[in-house]
């Protein structure tokens, strides 16, 4: 058997924490198996379905690497088929023409919620042996039924939940097409998966409602199941449902926020999943490790830190060159001057290791690019008359010392010791003079990066 599975988003927003990670644990069996991996793009909700949301799942799964093999499949665009296989169920029995208008409907389900029995379609219309259908109304257009069995169960083996069996007493006789002619969800659902020959369909488990409708009408139309696993919701951080308020739910905005595609990558492999103890590994390990069997049957809790860690790894191994590309439009929107200035691969290398996005790396990096504005008051606290002659022989040695970190920092310790100064009483003086903070790398590497000419050229101001 080919492995055949699939992402069927609904088009009504953006690629969200839950939609992307039932797309990677597809994307992921079906590249462990050498299998294929489709996407169908489930847009027959008219009036919730964009085109920008379509886009907005497309900029998603292209961010993070999820490459379907077949598809976008549209369901909007394979109406004929739908009407095609509804006319065949209608010759074959196990669908059929309802007249009942939703007024009657409503009346039916009244009556049995007052004989406290399950509010449901009585069958008025539902043809069986021997059985005489009343008049059809004049002018009045049908829906068309699904014949659900009346007994016996539905049952499957759901690959996250374990056995699930529902009983046919509890489903309804399902509209499969609207009196316009429309076919409804779950019919286009099942018909998709049959004719795409999906072999495992994984999903969120707000579908399990679903799985006994699309299995029974696969059952009818005698197609192959697939095997069906349902993954557990993810929780907010607060142990809530994910709310699109207090979380950030949408995979895009990571992207924007500086998050690296493979860290989201790990998080979502690890929310629902797990191999023995790893918590580090790439969508390649990811590919020949995913399976059904170690797929979490609680929900998830989203962890923005452990999702923020995951980045700061991957920004520390991340190849500076590949960096630059992401950090240097950032920094020129936000006014870096990059003439005269560091070797800005060389100032990633040194500030990668403390950041937790590549937004907070452009942020530190802007260091070493703009014009230092030290503050007034904390220049009077740093740069004391006690240590400006230390300050003037530092500046004097930056002339002719070799310009190494090494070098400058002996040179350093020179200065201190021919003054009986503490580190801290010349390296922040220092700083505030160089980069306008007092929060930088070490003092060494910082005037190493800046250079002679901008070294000199700084600390005169000063003096
Ligand atoms: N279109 C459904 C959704 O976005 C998914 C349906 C399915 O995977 O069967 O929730």
């Amino acid at each position: 058997m080919t492995v055949r599975t699939r992402f069927a988003p609904s088009p009504t927003g953006y690629l969200h924490l839950g939609g992307a990670r039932t797309a990677l644990y597809a994307w992921a069996y079906a590249r462990r198996f050498g299998g294929t991996f489709i996407l169908r793009i489930e847009d027959t909700d008219l009036e919730r379905s964009t085109p920008e949301a379509v886009q907005a799942i497309l900029d998603g799964m292209q961010w993070l690497g999820l490459q379907h093999d077949e598809g976008p499949f549209y369901q909007m665009k394979r109406m004929d088929r739908y009407r095609e296989v509804i006319e065949q169920m209608l010759q074959a029995g196990t669908a059929y023409y309802c007249y009942s208008s939703p007024e009657e409907v409503e009346v039916m389900r009244e009556r049995l919620r007052a004989a406290g029995e399950k509010p449901r379609y009585d069958g008025t219309w539902r043809p069986e042996p021997g059985k005489t259908l009343p008049p059809i109304p004049e002018g009045r257009k049908p829906v068309v039924r699904f014949k659900n069995p009346l007994d016996g169960d539905v049952t499957w083996n759901d690959v996250v939940k374990g056995p699930i069996t529902i009983s046919n007493r509890e489903l309804d006789d399902l509209i499969i097409a609207r009196s316009d002619g429309t076919p409804t969800y779950n019919f286009c659902v099942a018909v998709d998966d049959s004719d795409m020959r999906i072999t495992h369909v994984l999903r969120g488990d707000d579908h399990v409602n679903n799985t006994p409708r699309q299995i029974n009408i696969l059952k009818a139309l005698d197609m192959p199941l697939p095997e069906y696993g349902h993954l557990p919701m993810i929780l907010g951080s607060d142990g809530q449902k994910l709310s699109k308020r207090r979380d950030a739910v949408s995979v895009m905005k990571y992207a924007e926020a500086g998050y690296l595609p493979e860290a989201m990558i790990n998080y979502l492999a690890r929310l629902g999943w797990s191999h023995g103890d790893e918590e580090i590994f790439s969508a390649e390990q990811l590919c020949l490790w995913f399976d059904l069997d170690h797929l979490t049957k609680s929900p998830a809790q989203f962890n923005p830190e452990k999702l923020a860690w995951l980045n700061n790894h991957y920004i520390k191994q991340a190849d500076n060159a590949r960096l630059e590309k992401f950090v240097r439009p950032l920094m020129e929107s936000a006014g870096a001057q990059f003439a005269a200035a560091p070797d800005l691969q060389a100032v990633i290398a040194l500030m990668k290791d403390r950041v937790n996005t590549i937004n907070e790396l452009a942020d530190a990096a802007m260091l070493f690019y703009r014009q230092p504005q030290p503050d007034p008051a904390l220049l009077t606290q740093h740069l004391t008359d006690a240590v400006k002659p230390a300050i003037f022989q530092y500046l004097e040695s930056c002339k002719s010392v070799a310009w190494s970190k090494e070098a400058l920092s002996a040179m350093l310790k020179e200065v201190l010791a021919a003054h009986k100064l503490k580190m801290p009483q010349l390296a922040m003086p220092l700083r505030l003079m160089l980069t306008g903070q007092l929060q930088t790398p070490s003092i060494d590497a910082v005037v190493e990066l800046f250079g002679r000419e901008t070294v000199l050229a700084r600390l005169a101001k000063f003096l």
